[in-house]
């Protein structure tokens, strides 16, 4: 596939014209944000926005209905959250947001600076398309199965695969060498491309790029036990203990959108923050006595600690009225659908349906509600599909 067209991805320097007003999107690098850059976030969503901060399937955040767009600019600037004019959009990097506190293998929280900083430093590398993913797998397998394009996934403490395409390529790479072999591999990336924006969408892109790295890399170990590469859906929710003793709190959004209000609520922990690309938070490094305060002051507030909520089933796209070709407010008739029990676990045969109406809508496990048929951030994996159409609502069960 060869694309005559420069990709669109919003930023912050450049707004999506959205149906309810300008969207703004800030990349937040492996989902880390300080305290203080929450606190931003929270004025900046109440005073310029709408007064929500939308988490993204790629742990971004995005406001809608900006009205003031310089002084966004001049606050994440300040916040350290607009580090780079030229780069903003290629600061696309997704890590597995337990990493080096519960579980895995390697801790990739300390790569996330140091590729972020290289993509920075890199002129040549602003021409990456916006929609070019970087994932950083601890080897649990969270998030290599996110459809990136360039990653590495940890297979043992000090040893990396390269994935390319979420396939593993066969290379392997110590810590110390990851950052700089996916800087070579976004290079390699942007000499194959014709216009693609995606390494899938080059025939034979991840071979082509295999045999670039092997060729003007010398030298690079290969190893034949291959990386299975599977899509989880594995939300970290509620009461994690750290390896180091301490609590990590995961938190359901409902729909992924968080109120400005509840976000200071969090910035207020003072304690590190994770978005993770389920649309959900990770509060970090709290003693006990903290984490449960937290869930008392934020359950009521409507963050979800436990991992049984219906809310952990549904997700929607923006729907009317951010999106002119949606038919309907999906989000409100979601939203319904959970609060009257509509939404139910998996296990509940799904069949296929269509012409209902919002409140005829009874849906089992995992669900993606769309506007239209495009089905926008449609989750990966067994999702059925609740679609509206202009004959009313339309289920396509998970497969
Ligand atoms: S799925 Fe359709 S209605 Fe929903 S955001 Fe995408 S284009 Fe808009």
């Amino acid at each position: 596939m060869s694309r005559t067209d420069p990709d669109s991805c919003p930023g912050v320097l450049r707004l999506h014209d959205a149906a309810d007003g300008p969207l703004a999107r800030i990349r937040v690098p492996g989902g880390q944000l300080t305290p203080e850059q929450m606190q931003t976030l929270a004025e900046a969503a109440r005073e310029l926005a709408d007064g929500n901060i939308e988490l993204t399937s790629r742990g971004n955040v995005q406001l809608r209905q900006v009205r003031d767009a310089a002084a966004l600019e001049e606050r994440l600037t300040a916040a350290g959250l607009l580090p780079s004019a030229s780069h903003e959009r290629v600061r696309n990097i997704i890590a597995s947001p337990l990493a080096g506190r519960v579980g895995g293998w390697a801790d990739v929280h300390p790569l996330v600076p140091a590729l972020d900083a290289g993509l920075q430093a890199d002129a040549r590398l602003a021409e990456l398309p916006g929609r070019v993913l970087f994932t950083l797998d601890d080897g649990r397998g969270d998030v290599s199965g996110l459809g990136g394009d360039i990653g590495v996934h940890a297979v043992d403490e000090n040893s990396f695969a390269l994935l390319l395409a979420g396939a593993d390529s066969g290379i392997r790479v110590t810590a110390d060498d990851a950052v700089e072999l996916m800087l070579a591999a976004a290079h390699g990336f942007l000499e194959l491309r014709d216009g693609q924006w995606r390494l899938h969408e080059i025939p034979d892109g991840v071979t082509q790029l295999t045999e670039h790295l092997h060729t003007s890399r010398p030298g690079l170990e290969t190893s034949t036990s291959g990386v299975e590469v599977t899509g989880h859906h594995d939300i970290p929710i509620g009461w994690l203990t750290q390896a180091d003793n301490r609590v990590a709190l995961g938190a359901g959004v409902r729909l992924g959108s968080l109120p400005a209000r509840t976000a200071e609520f969090i910035a207020a922990i003072e304690h590190p923050i994770l978005i993770t690309p389920w649309r959900s938070l990770v509060i970090a490094d709290l003693d006990e006595w903290t984490a449960e305060q937290v869930v008392r002051v934020l359950a009521p507030m409507g963050l979800i600690f436990d991992a049984n909520s219906p809310w952990l089933l549904a997700s929607a796209c923006a729907g009317a009225p951010g999106c002119a070709k949606s038919l309907t407010d999906v989000r409100a008739d979601v939203a319904e659908a959970v609060e009257s029990g509509r939404v139910v676990p998996s296990g509940a045969p799904q069949f296929a349906q269509e012409g209902l109406d919002a409140e005829e809508v009874v849906a089992s496990g995992r669900q993606h509600w769309s506007g239209c048929d495009r089905r926008c951030g449609r989750p990966r994996g067994a999702v059925t599909d609740v679609i509206a159409t202009p004959d009313g609502y339309r289920i396509d069960p998970a497969d």
